[in-house]
């Protein structure tokens, strides 16, 4: 095509909202912010083909990892506001935590998802574009991210507002195009952002589109609606944002043509989708537009699941709007579900493991029968470390076609004999090692001590503190087996009271322990976030997951360490329950009964403690039996789990995972 006429083309499909020319350097020839334009064009004029058979994603958060995979590059200055943030460090080596800061130095990810939703709807969407699927994703643009996190000692996490410039991120173009929803309460108006996901590879991209109330004529409050994920500060905000992503969804759809076929939920957050378009439908009209929703439920946790009574709708919604909800998702009067509405509507319902199917068929015996599973996974290309990467591509015979079928990687234990592989593969840990030691070289770290980290969302359930529970024992371990580097990281939600106190309880544990540092050093991160979660996944020595058993729904960061040889530490639960015959790693803790949903609020800190301090004297002993100060020992069974790890990260990809949704929940060839 030529060239003018493929910008042109560009142009007439995507109504770049530009008065001033400023995205003119940026977007020219075949070239989008460093990205073949072409693949925008193809895309974009697909969605808009009759027959597109087009999957439309919803979902209120996208982890996108811009800076790793497949990055835009833009023409102006980087702005500050853009710049990854500062990170402070609380250690029990405090004087360098009262000395340095942490400083990544690249763009900030794109500041729209919290934790491990947000990351598992990029790592999907990016598939769908490594598979060249015909789809468009649907989000919001929040204009002040999540929260930035701030410890301050013997206080606890103290939650900041996050800022960002959206107009000078690279990749990222507000449009011309508005929407508008109409409201009881009055209209809301939404600008439209375009973001594409790429997959250079093929040549294919998928377009997402971000809503954002931050604009004229909105009244104050209206413009303050996308500001901040999550806010959970007042009910009719928490309602309002879910409004706009349904509502808001539907209309941009339609405003920009696109040929919807299938409305995939991700997470009840967005099930208004379904409301908007059963307007005007008879019983009839709706029951058929049900075959063209599907919904995946994230979650067996009750905080996960959104109630709002009917009162709150009615201030809000129109009576059509709420006869339909009335309908669908009552759970008891005067109160409606959104997971019950979402299951409800919905032609194919999927949990995100098998364990959690297991606890959705108990919690929702009604729907037994509808409800599938489809494990999560992680994008390889995003979580793999580049040492990873190079060390499959030396090895190309086992691996051929690794970039397009990351399947391949179960091959891995075909190279079990292999004393050149199993250097190489060492080799490429402590590399990996070495730039974590680098990064936090303030720290001190050791490249050949022992080090295992817990990094995730602060929440009950998830028990971050339960290595920390019994501080003596833990000092002994280090003391009587083996020196430990022990790295902990994790934002609480600003209204979680009781986050807070374990972030509190952390800081305060850690503090206590200064007059171990020499043999145990424990070292807190503020602001997790997906550059560090790649970062400590693929570089530490052991990953630790803790969950209690069953609320762990899925779980995805253990995917991104075996996919880096970085053995498990973790309690049986979520993907972990499909890996347990597998040697990779070390399973531990309080097992559920089968057949029950199990209590949120007995933690079983004390038995589970034991049982992970008794893990960890195991594997820290087998970690020195083959590594003694830098002198390896490559036939260690340490590197046969090592080995295990990239074997099962050919089940727990995204690859795996696209088939399987492909098949049960979209049901496209
Ligand atoms: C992968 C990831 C998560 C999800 O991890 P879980 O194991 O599901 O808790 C959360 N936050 C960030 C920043 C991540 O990279």
């Amino acid at each position: 095509m030529e060239k003018n006429k493929l910008v042109d083309e560009f142009y007439s499909l995507v109504q770049v909202d530009d008065p001033q020319g400023y995205y003119a350097s940026d977007i020219k020839d075949n070239d989008y912010f460093g990205m073949p334009l072409e693949a925008i064009v193809k895309a974009e004029k697909r969605l808009r083909a009759k027959q597109s058979g087009c999957i439309a994603y919803f979902s209120m958060e996208y982890g996108l990892a811009t800076s790793f995979y497949n990055k835009f590059t833009g023409q102006a200055q980087l702005d500050p506001a853009n710049r990854a943030p500062e990170s402070a460090v609380f250690s029990n080596f405090r004087v360098a935590d009262y000395f340095f800061v942490l400083q990544q130095n690249n763009i900030i990810d794109l500041p729209i998802y919290s934790g491990g939703l947000g990351v598992l709807a990029g790592d999907t969407v990016k598939t769908m574009a490594d598979y060249n699927l015909p789809a468009a994703a649907i989000g919001i643009l929040w204009s002040s991210g999540y929260f930035r996190q701030r410890f301050w000692f013997k206080y606890g996490q103290a939650p900041e507002k996050m800022r960002w410039e959206p107009n000078t991120y690279p990749g990222l173009v507000p449009l011309k195009n508005r929407i508008k929803i109409a409201l009881k309460t009055g209209d809301v108006y939404l600008r439209l952002w375009k973001y594409y996901v790429y997959s250079r590879a093929h040549e294919a991209v998928v377009p997402l589109i971000l809503l954002d109330s931050n604009i004229e004529p909105n009244s104050k409050n209206d413009r303050s609606l996308t500001d901040q994920l999550y806010r959970s500060d007042n009910i009719s905000l928490k309602l309002l944002q879910r409004v706009i992503l349904g509502f808001g969804g539907i209309n941009a759809l339609a405003e920009l043509g696109y040929n919807i076929h299938t409305y995939h939920l991700n997470e009840g957050h967005a099930v208004f989708a379904f409301i908007a378009k059963a307007r005007g439908l008879d019983k009839d009209g709706q029951e058929a537009l049900k075959k063209q929703f599907v919904y995946t439920c994230h979650t067996p946790v009750e905080a996960g699941h959104d109630r709002f009574n009917f009162d709150e709708l009615n201030k809000v919604l129109n009576k059509e709007d709420v006869e339909t909800i009335d309908r669908f998702g009552k759970e008891r009067p005067g109160t409606a579900n959104l997971t019950l509405l979402s299951m409800n509507i919905s032609s194919a319902i999927n949990a995100v493991s098998h364990n959690h199917q297991k606890v959705m068929h108990i919690q929702f015996p009604a729907y037994k029968d509808q409800i599938q599973y489809v494990t999560n996974g992680v994008h390889p290309y995003t979580w793999m470390s580049q040492e990873f990467q190079e060390l499959f591509k030396r090895f190309a015979g086992t691996f051929p076609d690794f970039f397009a079928n990351p399947m391949i990687l179960s091959r891995a234990a075909e190279l079990k004999n292999d004393p050149g592989f199993r250097g190489q593969l060492w080799q490429a840990h402590q590399a990996n090692k070495t730039g974590l030691c680098k990064f936090l070289e303030k720290w001190k770290l050791d490249k050949n001590t022992f080090t295992i980290c817990w990094a995730r969302r602060v929440a009950a359930y998830k028990r971050p503190s339960l290595i920390l529970h019994d501080i003596s024992r833990l000092a002994r371990i280090a003391k009587e087996i083996g020196p430990l580097q022990i790295i902990l990281a994790g934002k609480a939600h600003p209204n979680d009271n009781l986050g807070f106190t374990y972030i509190n309880e952390m800081l305060d544990k850690v503090d206590s322990l200064s007059q171990d540092y020499g043999k145990l050093r424990v070292i807190v991160l503020e602001n997790y976030d997906i550059s560090l979660g790649k970062l400590l996944s693929s570089s530490v020595d052991v990953w630790l997951n803790n969950p209690l058993p069953p609320f762990e729904a899925s779980g995805t960061s253990g995917m991104k360490a075996i996919l880096n040889g970085v053995l498990q530490m973790s309690t049986v639960d979520g993907w972990v329950a499909e890996a347990v015959d597998r040697k990779i790693g070390t399973f531990f803790g309080y097992k559920n009964s089968e057949g029950s949903v199990g209590n949120e609020s007995d933690l079983h800190m004390n038995e589970d403690s034991e049982e992970l301090y008794s893990a960890l004297e195991c594997l820290a002993s087998l970690y020195y039996r083959t590594n003694q100060n830098g002198k390896v020992d490559t036939g260690s069974q340490w590197i046969d789990m090592m080995i295990e790890c990239i074997g099962a990260a050919a089940q727990f990809n995204t690859y795996r995972m696209l088939d399987e949704y492909k098949k049960k929940i979209w049901r496209i060839a």
